[in-house]
């Protein structure tokens, strides 16, 4: 949180420990400089000094949103992040190593090449079915600039074999998942091109996807598709 003292502000940051929580307290530092910086050039009239601190994701209002956008731009400057995309590739094979050199969480590192990639991309971060191989996997959440698209939340265990197969390799695997195109007027989401990848141990386990909606599938995975399809799931 950020608090006004006599002299100044002081930003008040959760203990975390791991380079995980390291990377999550060098981004709500960012995103409280951003309520500063929003007040210096008085952009937004609804800062009125009193406390502010990060608000729950469903009751983000504008402002927390572009404090958001600022964290992400202090953190992960477009200039030097766009040189790194361009000269790694913008593949969800470098997501970890960006976010390593940028100091920054697996998810903002994520929504920050999504955002500045050449192409089309929609991220989800999903929860892999722990044990039983009968349960499905959870969505979390997603991403998609143009919210064009829309993950469908639940995915049919033989639709979801990309994410159970990352969060069991532990390597970015390619292949295809469903993604619903709003644009369409169909709920049917269509197989699209995807990479997926596994982080965090344990109960915290989770598997990152991103989905190209405008690449067309290989001639093999067309064929796979319509099987699926026609098992009806
Ligand atoms: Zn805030």
């Amino acid at each position: 949180m950020l608090v006004r003292r006599r002299k100044g502000y002081s930003i008040i940051l959760k203990q975390l420990n791991g380079v995980s929580g390291v990377a999550r307290q060098n981004f709500s530092f960012a995103h409280e400089l951003g309520h500063l910086l929003i007040q210096k050039y008085s952009v937004s009239q609804q800062f009125d000094d009193s406390t502010k601190h990060r608000l729950s994701r469903n009751r983000q209002d504008d402002e927390e949103q572009l404090c958001e956008q600022l964290a992400a731009e202090i953190l992960m400057p477009r200039l030097a992040f766009e040189e790194d995309g361009w000269m790694e590739g913008w593949s969800i094979n470098n997501l970890k190593a960006l976010a390593r050199k940028y100091g920054a969480s697996i998810p903002a590192t994520s929504r920050r090449m999504i955002d500045l990639m050449p192409e089309t991309g929609v991220m989800a971060s999903w929860k892999p079915p722990l044990k039983s191989a009968a349960e499905r996997p959870k969505l979390l959440s997603s991403y998609c600039p143009s919210s064009r698209y829309q993950p469908r939340n639940s995915v049919p265990r033989l639709r979801s074999w990309l994410i159970t197969r990352a969060s069991r390799v532990r390597q970015v695997q390619t292949g295809f998942a469903p993604l619903v195109d709003r644009n369409s007027g169909l709920v049917t989401p269509k197989d699209v091109p995807a990479e997926a990848w596994a982080w965090g141990h344990g109960e915290f386990n989770k598997v990152m996807v991103w989905y190209y909606p405008d690449r067309e599938l290989s001639s093999d995975q067309k064929s796979l598709s319509m099987g699926l399809t026609r098992k009806a799931v």
